[in-house]
């Protein structure tokens, strides 16, 4: 909360505010839109609902970030959609590039269960290593790509990270922000710290910069196989 006075402070003051600042501010959002999902699903039950299927071994978890109700960051043209219909679409051809490599693969939503619970899935479901998919937004000039990871959880997530972080890279073409080791609080954190396996939260671009959302855009198939294949040599699928 304190952070959150001293950034409504600087906004009032008609100040423009950091890329950390801004970051924590979405922080915030992300904080309130996950209880309130959590809370949706209390009261309708989805919440509750056993996960009652299996993964056979050596898999990949792919998670949609945000969710119907609060959809995240809104890509400028040619994008022109929020992270939660954009990644829903990605999650798919992931899956297919998976699919084609002989990697199993899963998709998980967040919608109704929050992220607890759609980690809660991840883990009995059995998923090796898990990606959430996002991107980002800042100021309109901020670009380039980043991977979120925790190393306290899982010792194997940073390798996982930068494996992500450079095959986005080789098909993007963006600026390399490289990778964000987080914290407890951090934007983020709940998703890359849930679950006891190799876990990693992807920006590939920034939406709101119309460079990286044209690339985003045109190379959408070419980072789905590129991901795909990241997992694939990730669990020593050839
Ligand atoms: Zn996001």
């Amino acid at each position: 909360m304190e952070n959150l006075l001293k950034i409504e402070k600087q906004i009032r003051a008609g100040n423009d505010i950091s890329y950390e600042d801004y970051q924590k501010l979405r922080a915030y959002r992300e904080y309130i839109n996950d209880l309130e999902e959590e809370l949706h699903g209390l009261r309708n039950g989805t919440r509750s609902l056993e996960f009652a299927l299996r993964s056979a071994g050596q898999s990949l978890a792919i998670v949609v970030g945000h969710t119907q109700n609060s959809p995240g960051a809104s890509g400028t043209s040619p994008i022109n959609q929020s992270e939660y219909p954009w990644n829903k679409d990605l999650a798919t051809k992931i899956k297919q590039e998976c699919q084609n490599r002989g990697v199993e693969s899963k998709i998980f939503y967040r919608d109704g269960i929050g992220i607890s619970g759609a980690y809660k899935q991840v883990k009995s479901w059995g998923a090796a290593c898990v990606m959430e998919l996002h991107f980002n937004a800042f100021n309109g000039s901020a670009r380039g790509t980043e991977t979120l990871y925790d190393a306290d959880t899982n010792s194997g997530s940073k390798s996982w990270a930068n494996r992500l972080q450079q095959s986005m890279l080789d098909v993007l073409g963006t600026k390399d922000r490289g990778l964000k080791e987080r914290d407890p609080g951090d934007r983020g954190y709940k998703s890359v710290s849930s679950v006891n396996i190799p876990s990693a939260l992807i920006e590939p671009f920034f939406g709101d910069n119309t460079a990286d959302a044209q690339i985003g855009h045109s190379s959408k198939d070419d980072l789905a196989a590129a991901l795909a294949a990241a997992a694939a040599g990730q669990l020593n699928v050839s």
